[in-house]
């Protein structure tokens, strides 16, 4: 623990990855498991876990990496971040972020945009680009994310590295500061696939606090990686290889492609027809949901209050006009529309059909395919400020990530080699609840 806190620190100048690093605990935490040692229920005992800071720490500012929540000390811990301190993870810090996750290169946080460890003049990707540039960098070997609509798995492909988001309902979300309710799910990312499934044994599983956990057992993860995936079924959505993928990272996944056909899998084209407009649905989801969980931040109950207010209105108002980012407004302002009694059929409704479209475009190919694969993310890691002055160009990046969102499927990004020095990330796509699949399958193919 010392030794990764003097790594984090000799790092923090060129990654700006951390919003708070643990100085103060960790190394009490540390000598708590020195003290009890390493046995079955206590696997990760003195193992440094990074936690993106958007998942709350009982005590440990959380920030959602937001001016409105700058000096929040939350009075619980994240159902994950309980399980993790059970099973004797040491808490080495909270990771920088996109303001409430929203974004994909990390550059809308309060707290400075993250660098790549690859090359430090390219985003990490995001919404967790905190946490998969620690870990990139050799810093640490696990931590949490969050995906709304991308944000563990694009962040891992642009950092090299494993990135899960497990089944909607698998993993608790109690603590963690929502974004779209709907679409949120908290996973591992890590150096390895065996790391992501090690930490799955201890994060998934029902919690009565979090009204759409699942109770279904959960399977051990690690057993479940026999690397045999002789008769895989695979399908590859032509939608996924097509239009607005870069030269490279198809030529990359189809070399992956045939890793996996070498392995025994068999590879069929498939297609999700309405994948396609997943981004005109999610960028409508995505932000009604936000425009109503946001609604808390208004510097009563929270974080940051304004000093220039005469009234309450003002209050409310001046807080949150001085409190929140342009990102975050856009996204409250577009949700407001899309949910406004004038707009609500023409575009919440319309948004949610396709989303049952997409789901069902997923039931068919799998009730003939065990898994989808295909490209994490439709470019390597682009460079800082290249992509912030249009939100659309932006908002593209998310057109392979945000289908496993809006249908809740469990899906990873396994590193799948370079284009001109830079990651790329294979994503595999499994049924409801086959995390083992999903994971064995990226297990094969690393
Ligand atoms: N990049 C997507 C967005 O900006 C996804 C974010 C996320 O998954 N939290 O909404």
């Amino acid at each position: 623990t010392q030794q990764t806190l003097t790594n984090i620190h000799d790092h923090e100048d060129a990654l700006n990855a951390y919003v708070t690093v643990n100085d103060d605990e960790a190394l009490a935490q540390a000598k708590q498991a020195d003290e009890s040692g390493i046995d079955a229920d206590n696997v990760f005992s003195g193992v440094p876990v990074a936690y993106k800071d958007n998942l709350t720490t009982k005590g440990l500012l959380t920030t959602a990496a937001s001016k409105i929540l700058y000096n929040f000390k939350p009075v619980y811990d994240a159902d994950v971040v309980t399980r993790l301190r059970a099973a004797g993870a040491v808490t080495i810090g909270k990771t920088n972020l996109d303001e409430f996750a929203m974004g994909g290169s990390t550059e809308t946080s309060y707290f400075g945009t993250v660098h790549n460890p690859w090359d430090t003049t390219k985003v990490p990707g995001g919404s967790s680009g905190g946490s998969a540039a620690t870990v990139a960098a050799g810093d640490v070997l696990a931590a949490l994310g969050s995906d709304t609509g991308g944000s563990i798995r694009q962040p891992a492909a642009f950092n090299g590295i494993v990135g899960l988001k497990p089944t909607y309902g698998r993993v608790s979300r109690w603590g963690l500061i929502a974004f779209a309710s709907s679409l949120d799910q908290i996973g591992p990312m890590t150096q390895n696939v065996t790391d992501a499934a090690a930490m799955m044994n201890v994060i998934a599983g029902s919690d009565e606090r979090d009204a759409t956990s699942s109770s279904k057992e959960v399977p051990d993860y690690v057993a479940g990686l026999s690397g045999d995936i002789k008769g895989l079924k695979i399908g590859v959505p032509k939608e996924f290889l097509g239009e607005g993928i870069d030269e490279g990272v198809r030529g990359q996944i189809k070399t992956a492609i045939k890793k996996l056909e070498a392995l025994g899998a068999t590879v069929d084209e498939v297609s999700l027809p309405h994948s396609t407009h997943g981004i005109q649905a999610y960028y409508i989801l995505g932000p009604s949901e936000a425009s109503s969980n946001l609604q808390r931040f208004d510097g009563i109950r929270y974080g940051y209050r304004t000093p220039n207010a005469k009234n309450l209105e003002e209050l409310y108002v001046k807080t949150r006009s001085e409190g929140f980012g342009d990102e975050v407004k856009r996204r409250i302002m577009l949700g407001t529309f899309a949910l406004s009694a004038g707009s609500f059929d023409a575009f919440f409704m319309k948004a949610a059909k396709i989303r049952t479209l997409i789901i069902e475009d997923f039931k068919k190919v799998f009730a003939d395919y065990d898994v989808i694969v295909g490209p994490t993310a439709p470019t390597p890691a682009f460079g800082i400020g290249a992509e912030t002055k249009d939100p659309m160009t932006m908002y593209m990046n998310d057109m392979l990530t945000v289908p496993a969102n809006l249908a809740g499927l469990p899906a990873v990004s396994v590193p799948a080699g370079l284009v001109d020095g830079l990651p790329v990330g294979l994503q595999v796509i499994g049924r409801p609840f086959d995390e083992s699949r999903v994971l064995n399958t990226a297990f094969a193919f690393e």
